[in-house]
């Protein structure tokens, strides 16, 4: 059996002298062949030349490099498309994915499983806030957006080659993966663990790409908030309907009306921003549906370490292929110039036989 482990990094040199200390020593305990892919998503550190100095001790480190930072999700992608494995892992590199759960992890996929998915039933080293927010983001998706996303199940996945399979066909260009999994209905299991701070380094998600992924995962699988801008734009019609026959009743039938400056304008701010809201919305949605008809690549790939080309059975767009290596060091391997004097038949050195040559 080949094990495959995907494992996205932006700037983790400060982590990956601990993660090579402890991922390999885990693998040789459990009874399979394994592959490290890393997706370089565009670090600026030393990452990528420690990665290449891993790969080139070790060729079961395969190293893809992107263009630029196109996001974990992106690099999760490029991982599934050229993993190998009867099994593939997605992980992060900073630890927090124990490495200690892929033996159950692999025991549960030989148990027949599709998808081996992992819970967190405790997070350290993260700030009240994000507990917070992300468990108020798990437990909105699951009641309005998809029931069968488990909460606190994060990317930290086994997928059967199957899946693996399956997955590859998503092409969509603002991806939440663990949305395609529970949309797919894949055979599920799921073990929970206590997920540990970071090994070393500061966590790669910003505030700002963190209210991103929650909004891609929100919008990719739901209309539910341009379903509420509509009843909320109803209800406001109603209010603003019924408001309006009572300041005519108002007008005509009470003397004392004085003129209304204030809860004109609070109306108005109300109104005005309701309406711009559902605007920006739609406004949004378009975009998305924009952003998917120009189909373009999910990720561009600049080079790669140890990775065949004939990996990659989908629309990559590589600046340096594995073959360019070839193709530009292929002086070396043309073949000789035959040169021979005019109307002289015999067969050039190159072309003899070896009998004929070792004769000559
Ligand atoms: N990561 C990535 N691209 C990004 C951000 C993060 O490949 O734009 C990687 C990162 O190197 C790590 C994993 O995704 O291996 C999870 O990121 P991080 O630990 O920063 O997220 P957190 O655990 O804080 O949610
Ligand atoms: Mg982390």
């Amino acid at each position: 059996m080949l094990l495959s482990i995907v494992l996205p990094v932006y700037n983790e040199q400060e982590v990956l002298p601990a993660l090579f200390q402890v991922l390999p020593a885990v693998l040789k305990k459990i009874d399979c062949d394994y592959e490290l892919i890393f997706i370089d998503d565009g670090s600026r550190d030393a990452t990528r030349s420690i990665l290449n100095a891993a790969a080139e001790q070790d060729n079961r480190v395969k190293v893809l490099g992107f263009s630029r930072n196109f996001g974990q999700q992106a690099a999760i992608t490029a991982g599934l498309d050229f993993a190998n494995g009867d099994a593939v892992v997605v992980m992060d590199a900073d630890l927090q994915d124990p490495p200690e759960l892929l033996e159950s992890m692999v025991e549960q996929f030989k148990q027949g499983f599709d998808v081996v998915s992992t819970q967190r039933i405790a997070r350290d080293g993260e700030s009240i806030f994000k507990k917070v927010t992300a468990s108020a983001f798990y437990s909105f998706m699951q009641k309005a957006v998809d029931e069968r996303l488990p909460p606190q199940c994060g990317d930290f996945r086994l997928f059967s080659r199957g899946a693996v399979q399956a997955i590859r066909k998503f092409r969509e260009q603002h991806r939440f993966m663990r949305g395609l999994v529970a949309w797919l209905g894949l055979r599920e299991t799921i073990i929970r663990f206590h997920r540990p701070a970071r090994a070393a380094g500061e966590t790669k998600y910003t505030p700002i790409k963190l209210v991103k992924l929650a909004w891609t995962a929100i919008s990719s699988f739901s209309a539910m908030p341009l379903k509420a801008c509509l009843y909320a734009g109803i209800l406001l019609t109603a209010f603003g309907v019924s408001y309006s026959v009572y300041a005519v009743y108002a007008a005509l039938f009470v003397p004392s009306t004085a003129p209304g400056w204030s809860s004109l304008v609070c109306f108005q701010l109300l109104f005005n921003g309701a309406s711009l809201t559902a605007v920006g919305l739609v406004g949004d949605y378009v975009g998305r549906i924009y952003d998917e008809s120009k189909q373009r690549p999910l990720y561009v790939l600049g080079d790669s370490v140890n990775i065949q080309a004939s990996g990659c059975a989908h629309r990559v767009v590589w600046i340096n292929p594995p073959d360019s290596h070839a193709d530009q060091n292929s002086h070396l391997f043309r073949k000789p110039q035959l040169h021979r004097a005019s109307g002289d038949t015999r067969p050039n050195s190159e072309e003899r036989q070896p009998q004929e040559r070792r004769a000559a």
